[in-house]
């Protein structure tokens, strides 16, 4: 493809993913043009050794395809925070973007201290383990997040129809699935699958990482970020829920196909 054949693409694709990915309607072909939007922004990112203007997009992108489902029944409500009380990971970029929130609003020494003492309780258990430690994220402040604009995917789709089974289930490990409406979770994924796709695709580690643990490495050290977008695995050690790379997942591989024209 060449120069104007690619900004033709990319100008189509951004059209295509303007006002969100609508999950509602399942279109394979919106998180195909969103992969490769983040791919193109990734190049900036690069040369700016910064991921802050992709994932101010990639979050405000979020939002507007949250609206689309904005009539799903769900039950969460601000201070309602139970599901900030469990296993939390996140892609690298999403770890660095919120160290920058923290950073950005000088509460990093705060935060670090905050994350010092949930690792005291978190620190080097597995997913599995740590589904059996009820104990909050370090970022909850007064039962609400103190860095919601800057928070992971995960968090923002983590909604539920019904607040009372969360509460049994994160806080006293009942053991009954959470009922996220499936949209949202198709929401959840089709992110997900668009950002580990273009950052597979740009050379970068994509994993998810336990978010405690990533936090500290981030907050700790300022340069984990510019060392990562030169292609280093930063957060080597991190547990992760699974070992087996989201870029395996044979949906995601038939997008990155679509995406890219070649196979991960
Ligand atoms: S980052 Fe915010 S929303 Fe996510 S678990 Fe922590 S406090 Fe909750």
């Amino acid at each position: 493809m060449d120069r104007a054949e690619y900004r033709r693409q990319l100008k189509l694709d951004e059209k295509s993913i303007a006002k969100g990915i609508d999950s509602s309607k399942l279109d394979a072909d919106q998180i195909v043009s969103l992969m490769r939007v983040i791919r193109d922004k990734l190049r900036g990112c690069l040369s700016r050794s910064s991921v802050t203007s992709l994932m101010y997009y990639l979050y405000q992108n979020v939002n507007l395809g949250a609206k689309h489902i904005a009539d799903a029944p769900i039950s969460c409500t601000k201070g309602c925070s139970h599901c900030c009380n469990i296993w939390v990971d996140a892609t690298p970029p999403e770890v660095f973007y919120t160290a920058s929130a923290i950073r950005s609003q000088k509460r990093q020494v705060n935060a670090l201290t905050s994350v010092e003492v949930a690792i005291a309780t978190t620190g080097g258990l597995s997913f599995d383990g740590r589904g059996d430690v009820v104990t909050p994220c370090p970022l909850l402040d007064n039962n609400l997040c103190s860095v919601y604009d800057a928070r992971p995917i995960n968090c923002r789709t983590a909604v539920s129809a019904d607040a009372g089974v969360c509460e049994r289930s994160y806080l006293h490990i009942s053991g009954e699935d959470i009922p996220t409406p499936v949209v949202w979770m198709a929401l959840r994924q089709g992110y997900g699958f668009a950002l580990e796709g273009a950052l597979h695709h740009a050379g970068l580690v994509p994993h998810a990482v336990e978010w405690n643990e990533a936090l500290r490495i981030a907050l700790t050290a300022p340069d984990t970020e510019a060392r990562w977008l030169a292609g280093e695995d930063v957060f080597a050690g991190v547990a992760r829920a699974t070992d087996e790379p989201l870029v395996q997942n044979p949906q995601l591989r038939e997008l990155y196909r679509e995406a890219f024209g070649v196979a991960p």
